[in-house]
């Protein structure tokens, strides 16, 4: 068989989630040998997510991890002020190194050997040739990402076959100047490098980084995307929807079913 993918995707309840997720869904249907860890920001896990999971067709792990209040965005706050997603992704991380541990000596460890992690919003749009691109991966493989950073893409910039710095416009100097969706990392890695985490606290733009820094330096990287030159994954982000309809009925008790979507 072809390596395992584990994808992990943090995901928080509102309007948009199930269309979210049932895009994404869609995309990982098409993509062999995946592996689904979707990481609810909730205090427990809810009736939309479970019902969704068991209705995908997909392989997958359900998972909670609540974002502590003084660490969440909150309404009007700025969106970089405090990374998303960080706890929900460690949580992800947790679960994988202690299937990794549990696994068997023998045939099911070997297969974990050659398995690799990748970190999936659930707002982004993906292309199947990303997954058997980062299928490969020895320690930790990079690509571009469309749409992202004031940018139409941020890229690993290549010489002779190896990452020599960063195409991006903001604080190249950063130790990965990279988006979540541009790099995927061993299982392996991953198990032999246990205190390797997001830092919930990482200053706006640090969060790759915080992550990425415990496990290689630039001269590891293994770039992918006919190296580093197509843009396979796009930094997409839905717009909120307007519900100013939906509010004045709410206010004479005519608003819409809220069970209706779970
Ligand atoms: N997310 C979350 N809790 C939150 C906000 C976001 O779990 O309070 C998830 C979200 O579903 C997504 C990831 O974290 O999978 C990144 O969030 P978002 O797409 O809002 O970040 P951005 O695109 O602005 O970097
Ligand atoms: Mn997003």
């Amino acid at each position: 068989d072809v390596p395992k993918i584990y994808v992990i995707t943090p995901t928080y309840a509102r309007l948009v989630q199930k269309a979210e997720l049932t895009r994404l869904s869609l995309t990982f249907l098409h993509v062999p040998q995946l592996h689904w860890i979707v990481v609810e920001d909730a205090p427990q896990p809810t009736p939309l997510v479970t019902d969704f999971l068991a209705a995908s067709g997909l392989t997958y792990t359900h998972l909670h991890k609540l974002t502590p209040k003084d660490r969440k965005l909150q309404e009007g706050d700025p969106s970089w002020l405090k990374p998303r997603g960080a706890e929900q992704r460690n949580e992800g991380l947790r679960w994988l190194r202690e299937m990794g541990a549990a696994a068997a000596e023998g045939k099911e460890a070997a297969a974990l050997e050659e398995a690799v992690v990748y970190f999936a919003d659930d707002d982004n749009t993906y292309s199947l040739q990303l997954f058997e691109e980062m299928r490969y991966t020895y320690r930790v493989s990079v690509w571009p990402v469309g749409l992202v950073g004031g940018m139409k893409f941020e890229r690993p910039v290549v010489e002779d076959g190896k990452v020599v710095r960063f195409h991006t416009g903001w604080r190249p100097n950063r130790p990965f100047p990279m988006d979540m969706a541009g790099f995927a990392v061993s299982l392996r890695l991953v198990m032999t490098n246990p205190e390797a985490r997001f830092d919930g606290d990482a200053q706006m733009g640090f969060l790759e980084s915080s992550f990425l820094q415990h496990l290689v330096t630039m001269d590891d990287l293994e770039p992918k995307a006919d190296l580093c030159s197509k843009v396979l994954v796009w930094h997409t982000r839905t717009e909120k929807p307007k519900m100013k309809r939906e509010d004045a009925l709410q206010k004479q008790g005519l608003g819409s079913d809220p069970d209706v979507e779970r």
